[in-house]
């Protein structure tokens, strides 16, 4: 099955020189290669290293690191496929300590709080962000964040360790993060989770004219991701809970959940996602 992205986008520049490519593998997954001027590269989770091996020749990169969010199969994946090439020792491999025994290759366990530098050139922050799965981390530097499985745009990831409130506390605090913030998550999923969108929150314009577009860019097989962590605030039913549009769809679908504050109306929202009725309408 042909990746859901068939025109891959250039790549976006951070501040110092820094830039990050999209690099599509399997049906869904979005892997970020981080390039830095010096010509060395992190990349951040995948299913596994061909295409990003690909593009390591290609630019003449030199592939040193690799970030790992959490340890689903199609994150850590890269590290095994490295492995596998015996290309995985020597490099340094990052992720989340609270499930260190499931990343190939760490050699640099981290939690709530550490920071990481790659070569001198690009300072990330590492934030617990559980909810998804447990030890979950999401890495951030100035004007970015990589953020797995937790925050989609347009939507959020499934609860496989959850619970809610963890889940929606580490979407609360990825979305204080400044509005212009590149959320760079793991999945083109968004046109789905903007129908879904769209459906429990009829009234939101910014959400219509958001959906259009994306449904506009999917039909040319374009990425919709990276979004920003403002446009995921004004349209991201996730963050939403204090719409009464939203609120009253909830109550229409799921006249027996609680809606009393915003993690009930939260766990609602992502109880109505997961029955797919969205698909229907
Ligand atoms: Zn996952």
């Amino acid at each position: 099955m042909p990746h859901a992205v068939t025109v891959v986008p250039p790549p976006l520049q951070l501040p110092g020189g820094v830039l990050v490519h999209c690099v599509p593998a399997h049906e869904d997954n979005l892997i970020w290669l981080i390039e830095l001027p010096s010509g060395e590269a992190a990349v951040v989770d995948g299913p596994d290293a061909e295409a990003t091996l690909h593009l390591c020749a290609a630019r003449g990169l030199r592939l040193t690191t690799v970030l790992n969010t959490h340890t689903h199969g199609d994150h850590v994946g890269v590290n095994r496929d490295l492995q596998r090439r015996g290309l995985l020792s020597g490099l340094r491999v990052v992720g989340p300590k609270g499930a260190a025994d499931a990343v190939p290759g760490l050699t640099e366990p981290v939690e709530e709080g550490d920071e990481i530098t790659l070569n001198g050139a690009s300072r990330l922050k590492v934030w617990l962000t559980e909810g998804h799965m447990n030890g979950h981390v999401s890495f951030i530097t100035t004007g970015a964040v990589f953020c797995g499985d937790t925050l989609f745009a347009g939507g959020c990831g499934y609860l496989f360790d959850g619970p809610p409130a963890k889940m929606l506390e580490s979407l609360n605090r990825l979305a204080a993060l400044p509005q212009d913030t590149l959320v760079f998550c793991a999945h083109e999923y968004t046109l789905d989770n903007l129908r879904f969108a769209a459906w429990v929150e009829p009234d939101n314009l910014d959400l219509r004219d958001r959906l259009e577009f994306t449904t506009r860019l999917r039909a040319e097989g374009r990425c919709t991701v990276p979004s920003t962590i403002g446009l995921e605030r004004a349209t991201n039913p996730f963050l939403r809970a204090h719409s009464p549009s939203l609120q009253a769809r909830l109550r229409e679908e799921l006249p027996e959940a609680p809606l009393h504050d915003a993690l009930a109306v939260f766990t609602a929202a992502r109880a109505l996602k997961n029955t797919a009725r969205h698909r229907a309408h």
